[in-house]
């Protein structure tokens, strides 16, 4: 499943190649997968932006009109030289004034396309990767809160698209226990995990883009180097210790013992 560094590489080609484009028209191979006047939206509107929200994908379009795009398993957006030529996992195609296309590619056919207004746009939680997200913002989120820190990463009102992998790689980098309450972490603490969230994602946006040069190829993250997200019985790649699992609000949460307190 995509997780946001996914997402948020498909975005940033998307935009290099496809911000300020025209669409002529746009055919929905598979009208199941979409929601609302998709079709008659695009016609000969304009790609003005493409915007990320969490793991949702916003195409801002002229005429005020927005797609709502969610990749969910197995879906993919990007650009083709021409769109004439389709792979039949191919749901919905964008036709563009000089020849070439936008393809929302799905083998499984579970992404979903919504025609929405910008009344309608979701209300998400802070973008770990804007600049606004500070450890003053963080702090604000954390402070009263008696989740633990695992679950509280992971609540999209409160930090949008940090996921399994990611929540446990960022508390690992802050040597934070999973099961700490997060309102009671340190200023100092709270730091440290704020650098480690920033440091996890832009890392993984940065190595998942670089990896992502073939369309279609989507490169799921699981195959970088983790420090202990699937790691469970195999030697912390600091101390040595076995890493350990435990199950929080139904997901496995992956940790070392000695190096997170
Ligand atoms: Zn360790």
């Amino acid at each position: 499943m995509p997780e946001l560094p996914e997402v948020e590489a498909v975005c940033r080609k998307l935009r290099l190649e496809a911000e300020g484009a025209i669409i002529q028209r746009m055919r929905l191979l598979r009208p199941s997968i979409a929601k609302g006047e998709v079709e008659a939206a695009c016609r000969k509107a304009k790609l003005e932006r493409v915007e990320r929200r969490g793991k949702n994908i916003f195409l801002h379009l002229s005429r005020g009109a927005i797609l709502h795009i969610h990749l969910r398993m197995t879906g993919n957006l990007y650009a083709v030289p021409d769109h004439r030529f389709l792979i039949n996992t191919v749901r919905a195609v964008w036709e563009l004034s000089d020849g070439r296309g936008i393809v929302f590619e799905d083998p499984r056919a579970l992404g979903r396309i919504a025609l929405i207004t910008e009344n309608e746009l979701p209300e998400t939680g802070w973008e770990p990767l804007d600049p606004a997200f500070t450890v003053e913002a963080l702090a604000a989120l954390a402070k009263g809160s008696k989740k633990p820190a695992k679950i509280f990463l992971m609540d999209q009102t409160k930090v949008a698209g940090l996921g399994n992998i990611y929540a446990a790689e960022a508390l690992f980098r802050a040597g934070i226990d999973p099961r700490r309450v997060m309102g009671s972490l340190k200023r100092s603490k709270l730091r440290r995990l704020h650098t480690a969230i920033l440091e996890v994602m832009s890392g993984a946006v940065e190595s998942v883009y670089e990896l992502y040069s073939k369309p279609g190829n989507m490169i799921e993250a699981e195959r970088q180097t983790l420090m202990v997200y699937g790691r469970e019985g195999e030697a912390c790649r600091v101390c040595g210790r076995g890493i350990l699992r435990l199950a929080q609000g139904g997901r496995s949460t992956y940790y070392c013992g000695r190096c997170q307190r």
